[in-house]
């Protein structure tokens, strides 16, 4: 596949994650627990951690919130968990950041939204304090604008003066241009103050398709920060999936975006860790990383009447799922696996080989026997009851000899 080309950046450290077009695109993720409940917070970014996210932020809005930070990142410390905390704040951060500096010190990151601290008033104080707790702490800054908290003293003017022009650009077009001065002039002003130019991320996040892309690549022609990107409240399930692949893809394709997160809506007591997965799955079907094996499965028509190659290709997914904590730690490089779950014999045999290892199953009236292809290779062919189980045991040992020292294929064709 060929290597998108990144778009140079600057390298943020963040903790021990690094930011920038030398690094791999970080995944990120934010909790929804009340921060100030320890216990539930820490509980939850463990999980976050645990699916692959290598940022984690949580929002820090009050007292008893930033009271609570020093004890959650102690407690992730404590269980081995040293994903860094990234802290977001608005309104009240200046205060915030002052008033508790073990919060302050405890925290890998701010995030500040301009929209929402005094920047570009005439006394910007309260921006100022939370750069200068950053320089103080030696902490980098997301500068994350949003379209919902937009600056509207910006705006206004940009739109007086867009008014005043012989031919007034669009009111989109004059949005899009107020959401990047508003990341650029604060990022500016930051420096200004003292911030190093390598301390510094910056956002733009609005929640339609294009408007996103629009925004990241007028930001991404303009600077050389890293850049975080994400459709900002992109929905529930499917809606939210859908739509910040859309938004993300073509960016990511253009090697734009050096962290990135999915915002999903979670269905009431749904499991959070989906947008991690999410966005793991958006940079793997990119081939920009690898997170997890890949199954390929047809899609099955009328040739397969029985859900039998369904059933298997489920389990076989929660199996790699489910042994994925074990075998990343035992296996370097077994993120990279293919597997193939094929319905019949019209592409079962074709896609098969083109995956390290390959079923293809037997459709309405074949013959019932499913050969198994490893590296290209027909290994055998399965019969029986035992289908899954048997399969289940050629990943075992394809997994075990690849990722191990030897070749799978000698391996596996000296065993059968
Ligand atoms: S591989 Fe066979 S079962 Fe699967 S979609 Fe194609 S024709 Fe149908």
């Amino acid at each position: 596949m060929p290597v998108i080309q990144r778009r140079k950046t600057v390298t943020v450290r963040i903790g021990n994650v690094r930011v920038g077009s030398e690094a791999p695109v970080a995944v990120q993720s934010m909790t929804n627990t009340d921060t100030a409940d320890v216990p539930a917070t820490i509980q939850q970014v463990a999980a976050l951690a645990a699916a692959g996210s290598e940022l984690v932020r949580v929002t820090v809005n009050n007292d008893d919130a930033a009271r609570a930070v020093p004890y959650i990142v102690e407690g992730l410390a404590k269980a081995g968990i040293h994903v860094p905390i990234i802290g977001d704040f608005h309104y009240n951060g200046h205060i915030l950041l002052k008033k508790y500096p073990d919060c302050a010190k405890a925290l890998a990151k701010y995030r500040i939204n301009p929209g929402n601290v005094s920047i570009g008033r005439k006394d910007d104080d309260n921006f100022r304090t939370m750069i200068e707790c950053a320089i103080e702490n030696d902490k980098p800054v997301r500068i994350g604008v949003n379209w919902g908290s937009l600056d509207q003293a910006l705006l206004t003017r940009l739109m007086d003066e867009n008014s005043r022009r012989p031919d007034p650009l669009d009111a989109r077009d004059v949005m899009m241009e107020a959401m990047c001065r508003s990341a650029l002039d604060s990022a500016a002003a930051a420096e200004h103050y003292g911030l190093a130019h390598d301390k510094i991320i910056i956002s733009g996040k609005v929640s339609g398709v294009r408007d996103l892309i629009d925004v990241y690549e007028m930001l991404a022609s303009r600077c050389d920060y890293p850049l975080h990107l994400g459709l900002t409240e992109a929905g529930m399930g499917m809606k939210g999936i859908v739509a910040s692949t859309a938004g993300l893809a073509p960016l990511l394709l253009k090697g734009i975006g050096d962290t990135i997160r999915v915002s999903l809506t979670p269905k009431p007591g749904g499991d959070r860790t989906e947008e991690v997965l999410t966005a793991q799955q958006i940079l793997q079907s990119l081939g920009i990383r690898s997170f997890t094996p890949q199954v390929t499965a047809c899609p099955g028509c009328g040739r397969t009447t029985s859900t039998f190659f369904q059933e298997l290709a489920q389990q076989i997914q929660n199996y790699l799922r489910d042994s994925m904590p074990v075998w990343r730690q035992r296996y370097p490089g077994v993120e990279e696996l293919k597997l193939a779950v094929m319905g019949c014999v019209v592409n079962g045999p074709g896609e098969s080989k083109h995956a390290n290892i390959g079923i293809s199953l037997p459709g309405t009236f074949e013959e019932p026997k499913a050969p198994v292809y490893v590296d290209g290779r027909l290994l055998t062919t399965l019969r029986g009851d035992t289908i899954v189980e048997d399969f289940k045991r050629i990943l075992n040992e394809y997994v075990e000899t690849r990722y191990g020292s030897r070749s799978a294929t000698e391996e596996l064709v000296s065993a059968h």
